[in-house]
């Protein structure tokens, strides 16, 4: 008999992943499955970051690479952060991953002990809370809803930080309610961290260049604070790069060394050939960037429209990434078939089995009264989810 460990067995499953997992089983059964449940671009890689990774094969860029990545990628990230971030960085200061999320976990397990308390401004995305509770510590969500712009202020942060507190984490623009905190906002955090020199945050940043406010700030601007901030960012959403498993920090010496030292003993350096066309994404063409971006924009206009027609559904304009995350316990206490929706989770499985349209429900994001509707993909997909989505919701009793 084996017995799993605690570590695994005290771990959720990614709602995002479980709910692509079931539709998915009824794709295979010949359901017609619109999926707005992930977070992938539904763009192609741009042609020349493609043919770059061709070429680095083809002159034998396949060897193992430093573990924090290679010199040249390291210096193009630097490169893209003074030109975009106006923040200034060494390579050694750079470490890539497979993935902003393996940075997000390397930041955490270098910062966190058991028992330290890490701030996560709610609603958060989904992996958050399991990668810092493998780490040991204890997650503090701190809730803004609907009515607050899903935006958590400086002075309601304040009231929950404690002697044990060390790292508040969040994604601006945010996955998955698409708020974006502006340069005051941030301000005003870095102005928490100057009164408690414990604290640390980590600024997923990997929705940037999806902001359709047309400006994004890092915290890391402000140098006062700049040593206590990692910086995570990635490949995936920008350049529509998910299977590439590409993403990289950027912090302190000392934070980032640390992160060196643990992806050393995990996994060691990212993919050799994908470094190389990742220098093509960042200092190439960012024409197809844009060109993504502007579809998102329209497609956001879209789904914000269809669902202003959804009467009790609350829904602000996400000013960045490609979710809407609209409140939808109007719904809650309604049935269908002898169902009862009670919480955000049911609502997606109805949504799922009626409209056989899958989302996410709130609940693992932090607010069971919304429902994460994902926008990449096209505007005909989306317009015919919506269609079914409002003849489901009509057939609604109670
Ligand atoms: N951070 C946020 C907020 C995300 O939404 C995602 C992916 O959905 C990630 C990180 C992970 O990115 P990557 O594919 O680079 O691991």
């Amino acid at each position: 008999m084996t017995v799993l460990s605690n570590r695994v067995l005290e771990m959720k499953e990614s709602a995002t992943l479980a709910m692509a997992r079931q539709s998915r089983m009824l794709k295979e059964q010949g359901v017609d499955i619109i999926s707005l449940s992930l977070g992938e671009p539904d763009f192609d890689t741009p042609d020349n970051i493609k043919r770059a990774a061709e070429n680095a094969l083809e002159h034998g860029d396949t060897k193992y690479t430093p573990v924090s990545g290679t010199k040249a990628l390291r210096d193009a990230i630097c490169r893209k952060l003074e030109r975009e971030n106006h923040v200034s960085y060494t390579a050694e200061q750079i470490v890539v991953s497979n993935g902003a999320k393996q940075s997000i976990a390397n930041a955490c397990m270098a910062l966190l002990n058991p028992g330290d308390e890490i701030i996560l401004p709610s609603p958060f995305w989904i992996s958050y809370a399991a990668i810092a509770e493998l780490a040991g510590a204890k997650v503090v969500e701190i809730k803004a809803d609907v009515n607050e712009g899903f935006k958590v202020s400086a002075e309601k942060l304040e009231q929950h930080i404690t002697t044990k507190t060390k790292v508040i984490l969040y994604s601006s623009p945010c996955n998955p309610t698409g708020a974006v905190f502006n340069k005051q906002e941030l301000r005003a955090i870095a102005n928490l961290m100057l009164k408690h020199p414990n604290i640390h945050v980590i600024s997923d940043e990997i929705y940037e260049h999806i902001n359709y406010l047309g400006e994004h700030y890092t915290i890391a601007q402000f140098e006062d604070v700049k040593d206590r901030v990692i910086i995570v960012n990635g490949f995936s959403k920008a350049y529509s790069m998910t299977g590439w498993r590409l993403g990289y920090m950027a912090a302190s010496k000392e934070i980032a060394s640390a992160c060196d030292k643990i992806q050393g003993q995990i996994t060691s350096g990212a993919c050799s050939f994908n470094q190389t066309a990742a220098i093509e994404a960042l200092d190439g063409n960012q024409v197809e960037v844009e060109k993504m971006v502007d579809a998102f924009k329209r497609r956001r206009t879209l789904v914000i429209n269809r669902l202003s027609k959804f009467e009790g559904v609350k829904c602000p304009s996400p000013d960045g990434a490609f979710y809407v995350f609209p409140d939808i316990s109007c719904y809650f206490g309604k049935s269908y078939d002898g169902i009862i929706i009670k919480n955000s989770e049911d609502f997606a499985l109805f949504i799922l089995n009626k409209a056989h349209v899958a989302t996410v429900g709130g609940e693992s994001f932090g607010d069971g009264n919304c429902l994460r509707i994902s926008f990449a993909a096209s505007e005909e997909a989306l317009n015919e989810a919506f269609d079914r989505i409002e003849k489901a919701v009509a057939g609604l009793v109670g």
